[in-house]
């Protein structure tokens, strides 16, 4: 590189001040600008970098040039005229950078919104429905939690109660508590709930003190709601996981709705939890932790009972409902995806004038193209997955990376005419109950149908005001959805997820069923829920099963209900316990990705080799290198090393040690996953 003095800029633009910037890449280091505009810590700026020009964060700021022997270039332009974040919110991404393994700017452009043309907004127009709901009586199990939530300026909370228990209630009423303190509150929901019941309370009550981040916000309107909350002009934030980023002072309270969700675990990097990074935040801060959920994740369960986590239990329906009745049928020997029963009972909901949901964990029309000739799949060119029929689009697509091929009407191996598809999606669950169902008005609800009519609201408010008889669909049907007029909900087939190579696939498909169970029956006493299955004697669908059903004698009863979710946690800890799987360890996840097979494998080699080296003494085992479950995506070979440790702090050390001297070959990729929630 050329070596130039410094202070070689020209004319007006004298440098005034000079900058280090972290930018969104993977490099763990800042750069030295100078600045012919007074800067400030936190603002953005754009700067030249190899060529192109990049928005960087500014971390520190300083008056004279800093001793350097390189040429140090002037910023291009300063975005922000505020700062958008303060010294202690730095010590935060600082936090999440190591503990991810990330860079400090793919950190802070994580958790800071990016717009840019932020003055052409102002404020958000939320819908003004600012009148105030008629406040419930809490009951007494409400109100006593609430109690044993507010009494303490601190600490960790679970709120475990069954489906309709009122947890939302609770969760408004701290809040609302926490507010009248004078702390600010971040409340947390999956992203669906934000579209529901839970955005519309908020507003309601809290009006424009919320900041309601739902993701149809524009990147400059979350900048405008950004500013908002740093100003303190909005001291309760509800947004999905991104917001417990949200930049508060004086947090006393952090809200974790549906704690066993996936969803709270980011994708990209930083691959953060953002239950950790609240707990984080609340220690930091002496704020109160209050996760709930009537399907606790084995880590929160185990926590629970072990007593790093305060329990408190809800234990009863309140909108008048109680738990529905639960029958498992088994698929085995039926034709198509409608079991007799199950066609029977959404029948007889529509005479009666009830609604009902189907709930089917798997998008499309068939699952597999296959050959009965010769057992040939139609698998994608890309990925070592199976292509899925849309029949709408009239093409196998792709879930993992969007190929999509021409449906075959012979094999492509054998020539045989002898192939047919197996199994079904939503798209011919659909089409099938509107073959059988010819007189119910029928809508379906998943990403395909929501991205090809946008209408995901106006779906469930035609649902919501009994426009529509049954509604069909994925997750987005299961999820924090509450209406008044279900009263039957079918699960099409309970065993989607559970022969994935996951040792938290029983847990998930338990939690599924609870949950999707969980919509039916919440304001009457005829709920009724009907699992379809080919594993009937499975654990997590017998368990789910119980767990989600009433008492046969006394549907008011949640006592067995309760006997059986017990007994489900009880077994699953102990099969964890016996192969040392998380809670009982703690897991690091490196995944290596790359065009070239001989490359990839060669690199995970070589850090297994040395991850062996360096942990050697410490609790640890490395298991791999293997090939990931999903082999292959999007052309790219995929490996990994998984870190199964007692010692999280010894083997963190280690690894960033080793990632501080080896560097994967040119064309092959690392993922690092600390605390990994998928395998695959
Ligand atoms: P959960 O989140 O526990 O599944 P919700 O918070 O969705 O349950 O509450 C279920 C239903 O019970 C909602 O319709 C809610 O309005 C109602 N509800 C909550 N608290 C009370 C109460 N104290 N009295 C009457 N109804 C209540
Ligand atoms: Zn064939
Ligand atoms: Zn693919």
């Amino acid at each position: 590189m050329r070596k130039t003095a410094a202070k070689k800029t020209q004319g007006p633009s004298l440098p005034v001040c000079y900058a280090e910037i972290v930018f969104n890449i993977p490099a763990d280091r800042s750069f030295t600008y100078s600045s012919a505009e007074p800067l400030s810590l936190g603002c953005r700026v754009l700067a030249p970098f190899h060529g192109r020009t990049l928005a960087g964060f500014v971390i520190a700021v300083r008056e004279s040039a800093p001793p350097a022997d390189f040429e140090i270039k002037s910023l291009r332009r300063v975005i922000d005229t505020q700062p958008l974040f303060d010294a202690a919110y730095l010590d935060l991404a600082r936090w999440v950078a190591s503990m991810y393994f990330a860079s400090l700017g793919e950190s802070l452009s994580a958790m800071i919104p990016g717009g840019r043309r932020e003055s052409e907004v102002s404020g958000i127009a939320v819908d003004q429905e600012d009148v105030a709901e008629s406040p419930l009586n809490l009951s007494e199990e409400q109100n006593q939690a609430v109690e044993a939530i507010l009494g303490s300026p601190g600490g960790m909370s679970y709120l475990f109660g069954i489906t309709g228990s009122g947890k939302t209630e609770v969760f408004l009423r701290a809040a609302a508590g926490t507010l009248a303190e004078g702390r600010s509150v971040i409340y947390l929901v999956p992203e669906i709930a934000l579209s529901g019941q839970v955005a519309r309370a908020i507003r309601g009550r809290f009006g424009k003190g919320a900041a309601v981040l739902h993701s149809r916000l524009s990147p400059s309107q979350r900048l405008a709601e950004w500013r908002r909350i740093m100003r303190g002009e909005a001291r309760l934030v509800v947004g999905a996981r991104s917001a417990v980023f949200a930049p508060l002072a004086d947090l006393g309270l952090v809200i974790l709705d549906e704690e066993h969700e996936g969803s709270y675990k980011s994708g990209a990097s930083p691959r953060y939890h953002a239950r950790q990074v609240a707990m984080r935040r609340c220690s930091l801060c002496g704020a109160r932790l209050v996760m709930g959920s009537a399907t606790p994740s084995a880590e929160a369960f185990h926590l629970m009972r072990s007593g790093g986590l305060r329990e408190i239990r809800l234990s009863r329906r309140l909108a008048g409902g109680c738990l529905p009745r639960v029958e498992v049928v088994d698929l085995a020997g039926q034709d198509g995806a409608f079991s007799p029963r199950l066609r029977n009972a959404v029948l007889a909901e529509w005479k009666a004038g009830r609604q009902s949901i189907l709930f089917l964990n798997r998008r499309g029309f068939s699952h597999l193209f296959h050959c009965n000739s010769c057992g040939y799949e139609m698998k994608c060119k890309n990925c070592s997955v199976g292509l899925i029929y849309h029949k709408k689009r009239g093409r196998m697509v792709c879930h993992y990376c969007g190929y999509t091929a021409r449906l075959p009407d012979v094999c492509p191996e054998c020539g045989s005419l002898d192939v047919g598809f197996f199994g079904f999606g939503t798209e011919k669950i659909e089409e099938e109950a509107r073959r059988i169902f010819p007189e119910l008005r029928i809508a379906r609800l998943d990403t395909d149908a929501v991205r090809a009519r946008g209408n995901l609201e106006q779906t469930l408010a035609d649902f919501r005001e009994g426009r529509i008889d049954l509604l069909l669909g994925t997750q987005m049907v299961a999820k924090g959805l509450n209406f008044r007029g279900v009263s039957l909900v079918g699960i099409v087939l309970a065993d989607t997820g559970l022969h994935l190579p996951d040792f938290r696939s029983l847990e998930r498909t338990f939690a599924l069923i609870v949950q999707v169970a969980g919509r039916a029956g919440r304001f009457c006493e005829c709920g009724r829920v009907i699992v379809q299955t080919y594993a009937p004697d499975n654990a997590a669908i017998r368990g789910a099963a119980a767990a989600a059903g009433a008492d046969a004698e006394n549907p008011s009863d949640t006592a067995s209900g309760t006997a059986a979710m017990e007994d489900f946690y009880r077994s699953e800890l102990e099969m964890r316990k016996a192969l040392m799987f998380p809670p009982f360890s703690r897991l690091f996840r490196l995944v290596f990705r790359g065009k070239a097979l001989d490359g990839v494998s060669a690199a995970a080699a070589q850090y297994a080799g040395a991850l062996q080296e360096r942990l050697a003494g410490l609790p640890a085992s490395v298991l791999g290198p293997c090939e990931c479950p999903l082999s292959v995506i999007a052309g790219n070979h995929r490996h990994q090393i998984l870190v199964r440790t007692t010692a999280f702090g010894g083997v963190h050390a280690g690894l960033k040690q080793i990632l501080g001297g080896l560097k994967p070959p040119h064309g092959v990729y690392l993922e690092i996953d600390v605390d990994p929630v998928g395998l695959l």
